[in-house]
């Protein structure tokens, strides 16, 4: 077995932005193990879909097309991906760990006698082996796993733990593969989409997040944060409590029970840090904290610490970006 198989994933005509990171760690398992790499995309008519993948640095794409995989389905993804799998014999298989991917690919995994290795934040060659890295109890601990056995190895990757800006460009040809399906296979039916595919605001791919916290004090004083994220042309968003207070919807949290975000900066207001914030915004590029605080833990995963009270600094802050735009 030989080769690095990336599964891809899509909705309504657009990949998912987690699909890239994925496809960014497969990039990186075959540059550091000299394997040939190829991604696939699994639905129907996929046909559109094909040229920005054939715009990525591998050596192969396939889509997976049948009718009965038009609407996503457990047992059609993981039949139509066994089939390709044993095709292709690859040595790693690799996903993003979104919600569709937790619902198909453990049974994916099992159907050739493997685990799934979950939500990796990070993989490096060790000798002729490799790494993998997964955070235990909501992130307070990193621990390396390799996997000795026999293969294929199914992993797949947390949102944020690699960056989608990394991936290698070139130019690869796409073909289409047909699985053999049975309708009668197939047990369940399509409902709605999952729960993500209906928020309105999608944090993930938001490049700039202004995020406040209980230092905020009211609701009242909210509209003083908005005013800089919209002088910054970035997305709100909230800690939790701001959230479970009802200031900010729900879909704004981030953190361990809320939306995992890694925007290029991300803007830290009045948000002590606590572990099931951190592991929503660590992957951020570039985290700038304001807390009266100067030992918040928020500031251990800072680039740029501001100690001050935030009702002075973010008026100031939102005058100077708006002087520097011009505005
Ligand atoms: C199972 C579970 C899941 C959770 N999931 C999440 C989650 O998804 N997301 C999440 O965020 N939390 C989550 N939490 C809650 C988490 O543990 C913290 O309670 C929460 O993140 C704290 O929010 P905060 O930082 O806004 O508030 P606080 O911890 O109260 O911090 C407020 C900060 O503001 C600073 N401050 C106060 N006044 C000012 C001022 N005038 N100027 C500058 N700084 C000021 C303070 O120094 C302090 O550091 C979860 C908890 C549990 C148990």
């Amino acid at each position: 077995m030989s080769g690095i198989l990336v599964v891809l994933e899509h909705r309504g005509g657009a990949y998912n932005r987690m699909s890239w990171e994925a496809l960014a760690a497969g990039q990186q398992i075959a540059s550091a193990s000299g394997q040939p790499l190829s991604a696939a995309i699994v639905g129907n008519d996929l046909e559109a879909l094909s040229g920005e993948l054939a715009s990525k640095k591998l050596d192969k794409g396939y889509r997976v097309e049948h009718a009965l995989l038009k609407d996503y389905t457990a047992d059609g993804y993981v039949l139509a991906l066994e089939q390709l799998v044993k095709k292709l014999e690859p040595e790693f298989v690799v996903l993003p760990h979104t919600y569709q991917v937790r619902d198909f690919a453990p049974r994916l995994a099992a159907r050739f006698g493997q685990v799934l290795l979950a939500d990796l934040i990070g993989l490096r060659k060790d000798g002729d082996n490799f790494v993998f890295v997964r955070q235990l109890f909501q992130g307070k601990l990193n621990a390396d796993y390799r996997h000795p056995g026999s293969r294929p190895c199914f992993l797949s990757v947390q949102a944020g733990a690699f960056r989608a800006e990394s991936l290698e460009a070139g130019s690869a040809s796409v073909e289409s593969f047909a699985p053999q399906l049975d309708a009668s296979s197939i047990r369940s039916k399509p409902d709605a989409p999952f729960r993500e595919a209906a928020q309105t605001v999608d944090l993930g791919s938001a490049p700039i997040i202004v995020s406040v916290g209980r230092g905020i004090k009211e609701q009242d004083n909210l509209p003083m944060v908005e005013e800089l994220a919209q002088a910054l042309g970035g997305e709100i968003a909230a800690s939790r409590p701001i959230c479970d207070n009802g200031w900010l919807p729900m879909e704004r949290q981030v953190g361990s029970s809320g939306q995992t975000v890694s925007p290029k900066l991300y803007l830290a207001i009045g948000i002590s840090g606590a572990i099931q914030h951190l592991v929503g915004m660590k992957g951020s590029k570039t985290v700038v904290a304001i807390n009266k605080d100067e030992n918040a833990p928020i500031f251990e995963v800072a680039d740029y610490g501001i100690v001050g009270d935030l009702f002075d600094i973010v008026p100031a802050l939102t005058e100077a970006v708006k002087k520097a735009k011009g505005a």
